[in-house]
């Protein structure tokens, strides 16, 4: 059995495509979406991340400003400067890029955000309408692995998934999303390797979702026969990037699999857009 590979680029365009409308819209209603996004210091993997935020919003019509502030910005300066982001009523989204600097409390500064222009979905209130499996501003990169294994069309109902790595923006909401669907959902993390029993784990899902960030650290023959495999990771290896599965073993036994690139990346950056537009919508309450 060879897998379908799910092509993410593909369902990111589906996405924008549909969101170009709503944008439109939103113009004429006198309310363009517009994305402001902040970073503290020099970090180049933040910087790659910034210029693909921009042309993503660009290339949509969205407009995107960034606030970039030097390392020894204080966290009263910061959280001034969020207040001030979250009384801009041209201001539609925030968008804090991490790392921060470590005299900074990431989590309060997020805490700061206005829920309703919390474009990444990382504030205390969106992280909590996930438990409610109502998320308006949902995690993007969570949303995203929704959307991905959506577009297999499989039925989710009772199915088994095993969720390997459980930190706060991937792992954990998207176990809360799975068990929102009735997915009875395992959720995998450093003990579990520790222990050795994550290949235990991972033989039984049917689907397996990683995030984790270490390459190869799914074994392909470990794979069920027909799993769907969702690869969140990202490893730079040899100048090549490459996911945490062990991607040409796996594909010969899953029955769907996302690439690394092109799989759960493309979608992130859709669920970005969307929730810029829906941060938008939600201001004007429509
Ligand atoms: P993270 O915060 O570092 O979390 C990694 C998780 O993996 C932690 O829960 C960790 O557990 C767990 N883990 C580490 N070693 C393990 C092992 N041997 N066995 C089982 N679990 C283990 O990372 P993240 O932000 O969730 O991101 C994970 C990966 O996804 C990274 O490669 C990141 O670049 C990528 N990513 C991609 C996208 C995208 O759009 N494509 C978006 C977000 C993230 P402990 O905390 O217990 O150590």
């Amino acid at each position: 059995m060879s897998a379908e590979i799910i092509d993410g680029k593909k369902i990111a365009n589906e996405i924008k495509e549909r969101l170009k409308e709503e944008i439109d819209i939103l113009k004429k209603k006198g309310k363009p979406p517009s994305l402001s996004a902040i970073q503290v210091g020099e970090n180049p993997g933040s910087k790659v991340y910034v210029k693909a935020q921009r042309k993503s919003c660009e290339s949509m019509g969205i407009e995107y400003n960034l606030h970039q502030f030097s390392e020894n910005i204080t966290q009263k300066e910061l959280s001034d400067f969020i207040q001030k982001l979250n009384q801009d009523p041209r201001v539609t989204g925030i968008i804090l890029q991490m790392p921060l600097p470590g005299h900074i409390n990431a989590r309060e500064m997020q805490r700061l955000i206005d829920p309703t222009k919390d474009a990444e979905g990382v504030s205390p209130t969106n992280m909590g309408m996930v438990v409610y499996g109502k998320p308006l501003l949902g995690p993007c990169t969570a949303m995203a692995i929704m959307e991905l294994v959506k577009s297999t069309k499989i039925d989710l109902y009772g199915k088994e998934a095993v969720m390997v790595g459980h930190s706060d923006i991937v792992g954990k909401p998207t176990a809360l999303l799975l068990l929102d669907k009735f997915v009875t959902t395992s959720v995998c993390h450093i003990a579990t390797g520790e222990r050795g029993s994550l290949p235990d784990y991972v033989k039984k899902a049917e689907i397996l979702i990683v995030a984790v960030g270490k390459a190869n650290l799914i074994k392909g023959e470990w794979i069920k026969e027909g799993a769907v495999v969702i690869d969140v990771g990202i490893n730079r290896i040899e100048g090549k990037i490459v996911g945490d599965v062990e991607f040409d073993v796996a594909k010969e036994r899953a029955s769907y699999i996302t690439p690394v690139p092109g799989g759960v990346g493309p979608v992130t950056t859709a669920m970005l857009l969307r929730n810029t537009v829906e941060a938008a919508k939600l201001q004007i309450g429509s």
